[in-house]
């Protein structure tokens, strides 16, 4: 058995940056993190640096994208400090300079232009690393945080936690660790596993919605006049038939789209490298699911239309023609080689997506997308094309304190598995200030 004051689960960007404000404390710190460091890493999801690692790094700089901090009783401005210090570590660890959303006349042109067709567009400014050199500054900041004394047990994956009314034990397959206070930051990944041991501890969750959709795949030509405007440009509107929430995220412009396989199944996301471009921009289309009482569970939900999109696809991502779903048709090999550019991710099944999502979502997209089409100009053309499922858990979220400090005393939560940020810099936010909640409440102890 090993005690420490603080046991922190996962060095995704929540707990990397929580890591770094204990290294002025005089707490004790274990990092326990299932995956690799970050040049042995091979997974997407798992190891230093979390799927942040592996994403392109576009680092929205601003508290009105990736989360929302009234969820944990903060102003927007409170969030300012943390932004600049987050962005000054990936400039000070190699990150770069390249900003965009910085023209104040192009960000306002751009929203007048989408507020004509009812579509809200969120300006900010944004930075963009790019896949390659994100893993070299994830790589300098956890180089970092070792040489300052953090301690990381990796490769070390908490099964169980308990709970004896004074400390937490953390099971993991070769030992167990004893503390006062656990700072929980396993990211989307690990959230159903997190939910299980909350619900057994009696930490209070509620449910919240989820995002399912697409991957948007189309020529890069049609989003360049937006990306000289905002690089990753979020569209928001509300669909003609339903009246849901659906809205674009994550655009790679000259990108890739990739698999994010989870536990149990596999997703679609997307990104954009540095030095290899393609011909093509991505993005996700995605549209809202709230459920109510009686049957709130929005995971298992989502994770049943995963694994029916997983099952039609044969275990691969589907990939239609955007014309063919419109005309109520499935995608062969012989229609998608008539695209005139070959899709990012070859390994996929053409098929139909109108089979995999609920008709709901896919009536909700398809309205989006020719909505969208009067902003993105030419996106819903013949060679438009969409991979399946693209979705995004955030939907347990933590009743927390604005320290992010759950109803069970010392039990904090961060990052997206706390259901309050879904972005690196939001995560990164959450993690830093449940740090300083620690911090401080054993300064008073
Ligand atoms: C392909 C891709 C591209 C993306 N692009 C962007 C982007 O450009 N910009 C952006 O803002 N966001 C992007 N995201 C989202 C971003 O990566 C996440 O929002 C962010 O990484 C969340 O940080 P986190 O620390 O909460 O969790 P994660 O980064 O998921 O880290 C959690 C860590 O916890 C570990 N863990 C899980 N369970 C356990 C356990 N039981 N025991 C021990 N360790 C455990 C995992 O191994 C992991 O390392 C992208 C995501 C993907 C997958």
């Amino acid at each position: 058995m090993k005690e420490r004051d603080v046991v922190l689960i996962g060095a995704g960007p929540a707990g990397l940056f929580a890591g770094g404000k204990f290294l002025n404390s005089d707490l004790s710190v274990v990092v326990l993190e299932r995956g690799r460091p970050p040049k042995e890493r091979e997974s997407i999801t798992y190891g230093i640096g979390g799927a942040g690692a592996f994403s392109d790094g576009k680092l929205n700089l601003t508290p009105k994208i990736g989360g929302d901090p009234s969820t944990f009783g903060r102003k927007g401005e409170e969030l300012l400090p943390y932004i600049d210090e987050i962005d000054q570590v990936f400039a000070n660890y190699g990150g770069g300079s390249t900003y965009s959303g910085e023209s104040e006349e192009g960000l306002r042109e751009l929203k007048k232009k989408a507020g004509k067709y009812g579509i809200e567009f969120i300006p900010g400014k944004q930075r963009h690393i790019g896949t390659k050199k994100i893993r070299e500054v994830i790589n300098n900041f956890y180089n970092y945080l070792v040489d300052e004394g953090l301690e990381f047990a990796l490769e070390t994956k908490v099964e169980e936690i308990s709970y004896d009314g004074e400390y937490y034990e953390l099971k993991t397959e070769d030992e167990t660790y004893r503390a006062p206070y656990v700072l929980a930051a396993p990211g989307r990944s690990g959230a159903y596993w997190l939910r299980e041991q909350a619900k057994s501890l009696g930490v209070i969750t509620n449910y919240g919605p989820i995002d399912v959709g697409v991957r948007v795949e189309f020529p890069a030509e049609i989003y360049q006049p937006i990306e000289e405007v905002m690089y990753d440009a979020k569209f928001r509107l509300r669909t003609e038939t339903y009246d849901d929430l659906v809205r674009t995220f994550c655009t790679n412009p000259r990108g890739f789209v990739v698999k994010e396989p989870l536990e149990d199944f596999m997703l679609i996301n997307g990104h954009a490298e540095n030095s290899n471009k393609s011909d093509v921009t991505n993005f996700a289309l995605l549209s809202r699911i709230t459920l109510t009482d009686p049957v709130e569970d929005t995971t298992r939900y989502g994770r049943s239309i995963a694994k029916l999109a997983n099952t039609i696809g044969g275990g691969k991502p589907i990939l239609q023609r955007l014309k063919d779903l419109q005309n109520g048709r499935r995608s062969t090999e012989k229609r998608i080689s008539r695209v005139p550019y070959q899709p990012t991710l070859t390994d996929n099944t053409p098929g139909d997506i109108s089979m995999a999502l609920p008709d709901r979502v896919t009536v909700n997209l398809t309205e989006g997308l020719e909505r969208l089409n009067n902003i993105i100009e030419g996106v819903t053309s013949d060679n438009t094309l969409l991979y399946a499922p693209e979705i995004k858990f955030y939907d347990t979220k933590y009743q927390v304190t604005r320290d992010l400090e759950t109803n069970f005393d010392g039990f904090y939560v961060a990052g997206d598995a706390s259901g309050h940020s879904r972005g690196i810099v939001y995560s990164a936010i959450t993690g830093m200030i449940a740090a300083e909640g620690i911090v401080e409440e054993t300064n008073h102890n």
